[in-house]
């Protein structure tokens, strides 16, 4: 069984009323960009555990994580009263295969997030692999207003020094927004605004799609490409669609 090592909270960034940042200084295991690991408090004698990308790189300190504070959420509650110094459980070895490892060759990659689901694609465009493997990489980016739109500098940095190879596109989808289609993803990808605004056609001998974060946008969407020939990714069966639920 995995086990748990002590953290140092180093840094809680309040982005808004529901988003923020935790920093955690903690010697965890390697793990590749993409990966989870569970983070706990003991909440009232019980060790209360859930799982959260890593967003920051491998091999970077301090760990990076992402969070929503879930209304009525149990522990995202307590996280985001930490504060500097204090003390967070975190398992010392990662999981998952939300992975570059695991896609097969393709030359255009397609990240899709929502919210938080952003974090783990956030690590990934941090390591050199994705630049080594695809000709195109497209990060998606959709929110509910544009205040919940994070990470803005590091996506900038990104388009900066990965020039056209990067494209991005952020959707918004309460309020209108500056330099966000408006609505959710999958309207757009079902009307073909996605393809044109971003300026890039999917096509079944090119494209892979990475989705992460809300559930109903991971279904609607991998629905949507399926009935455009794409395939859900499996180790025994490679195909094109690789998706994490948060929830
Ligand atoms: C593989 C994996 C990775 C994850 N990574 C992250 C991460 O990086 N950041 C993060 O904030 N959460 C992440 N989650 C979700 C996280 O594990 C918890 O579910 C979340 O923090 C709520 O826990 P809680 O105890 O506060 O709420 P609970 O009392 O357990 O309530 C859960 C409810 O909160 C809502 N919810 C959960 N997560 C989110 C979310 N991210 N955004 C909006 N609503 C949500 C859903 O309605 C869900 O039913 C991940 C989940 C999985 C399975």
């Amino acid at each position: 069984m995995a086990e748990w090592i002590e953290g140092i909270v180093v840094d809680n960034i309040h982005w808004t009323d529901n988003l923020f940042t935790l920093k955690i200084d903690a010697g965890v295991a390697s793990f590749n960009a993409g990966q989870f690991t569970s983070l706990a408090l003991d909440i009232d004698g019980e060790r209360i555990a859930r799982p959260y990308s890593f967003l920051s790189a491998p091999g970077s300190q301090p760990l990076e994580f992402f969070f929503y504070t879930a209304t009525d959420g149990v522990l995202s509650n307590e996280l985001v009263a930490l504060t500097p110094g204090d003390s967070v459980y975190v398992k010392n070895q990662a999981n998952g295969f939300f992975t570059l490892q695991e896609i097969p060759e393709c030359e255009e990659m397609w990240m899709i997030g929502t919210g938080t689901g952003i974090a783990p694609f956030l690590s990934m465009l941090a390591t050199e692999e994705p630049w080594q493997r695809f000709k195109k990489v497209v990060l998606v980016y959709a929110t509910r207003t544009a205040q919940d739109r994070r990470y803005q500098t590091m996506i900038e940095q990104f388009k900066i020094d990965r020039g056209d190879q990067f494209l991005f596109q952020s959707f918004v989808s309460r309020e209108a927004a500056t330099n966000a289609l408006p609505g959710r993803i999958p309207a757009a990808l079902e009307s073909g605004k996605l393809e044109a605004n971003v300026g890039l056609e999917l096509d079944t001998e090119r494209s892979h799609f990475m989705l992460c974060g809300n559930p109903d946008m991971v279904s609607e969407v991998t629905e949507l490409l399926k009935a455009r020939g794409f395939r859900k990714n499996r180790r025994r069966t490679p195909g094109h669609i690789t998706a994490e639920n948060y929830w």
